[in-house]
């Protein structure tokens, strides 16, 4: 398409004080086994001033665990949203920080609980960000990262380092909680226009489609370019207008293949 070959070159940089951005903040609990658990989330998140729960595929939700365990918390609960997918969870978002045990496979730019609230903050002065929680049992899936910038290691015991799901909800709801009250945090936006998980998989399910069509993408580890080019954009931070070059680049490609 020719609006994505000619685009702008921009720089933005805004320095704001920090003032309540938790409220942009998703908390999304992906394949939650436990309902009593959910339940613990929301108390963990309200305590911490955060609202948005977004629940992927609950195991048992609604269920009067979730409910017992949330106490005084059952209005997050009452706006809770249940979704299908990861995407679905964090189409709109720019950051999506992944926490995980296990750092194994992901090469993804990795943030301590603190790093990542500020992170977290910094995006959410324009727009929606994500924070993601695997299921108690596995963690989350290669499949499940996918949409993720950001993978969180909460430093603990390297021999007993899995904490309960509640648990890590609350180690990161208190950090941003900490980082947005802050008065002397100065949160400066060098990267105001970052490009949503929803645009960045468009951009991949075409890059995959017409270099498989040039024979680039290896038929035999099919998604692998696309994991690896995730990363390297993840580490890169790519805005929205590098974001419309490399549509552009996609498109003179697929203009030639189709000629
Ligand atoms: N057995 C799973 C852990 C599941 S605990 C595994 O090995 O990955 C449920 C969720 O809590 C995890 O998916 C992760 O989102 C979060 N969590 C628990 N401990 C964590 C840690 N040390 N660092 C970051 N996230 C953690």
């Amino acid at each position: 398409m020719a609006e994505d070959i000619g685009c702008v070159f921009s720089e933005s940089r805004r320095t704001i004080m920090t003032t309540d951005y938790l409220a942009q903040i998703k908390v999304v609990l992906v394949r939650t086994y436990h309902p009593g658990n959910i339940g613990s989330a929301a108390r963990a998140m309200k305590t911490m001033g955060l609202e948005q729960l977004v629940l992927v595929d609950p195991v048992d939700f609604p269920d009067s665990q979730a409910q017992t365990m949330a106490a005084g918390a059952s209005d997050v609960l009452d706006n809770v949203l249940v979704v299908g997918s990861v995407l679905e969870a964090v189409a709109d978002c720019s950051v999506v920080a992944a926490c995980s045990a296990r750092s194994r496979g992901y090469d993804l730019p990795p943030l301590a609980p603190r790093a990542c609230a500020e992170r977290l903050l910094t995006a959410a002065v324009n727009g929606p960000v994500a924070l993601v929680f695997g299921p108690e049992r596995h963690g989350l899936s290669n499949e499940d990262l996918q949409h993720a910038t950001h993978r969180v290691l909460i430093d603990a015991n390297p021999e007993y380092s899995s904490l309960n799901l509640a648990a890590a909800v609350q180690i990161l709801s208190h950090e941003l909680r900490q980082a947005n009250s802050s008065s002397t945090v100065q949160v400066t936006d060098a990267r105001a226009d970052l490009p949503s998980a929803e645009s960045l998989n468009h951009y991949f399910e075409r890059m995959t489609k017409i270099y498989s069509a040039t024979g680039f993408v290896n038929r035999a580890h099919p998604g692998e370019l696309e994991k690896r080019l995730r990363h390297l954009y993840a580490r890169a931070e790519i805005d929205s207008n590098e974001l419309s070059i490399l549509q552009g680049m996609l498109s003179s490609v697929d203009k030639i293949l189709h000629d």
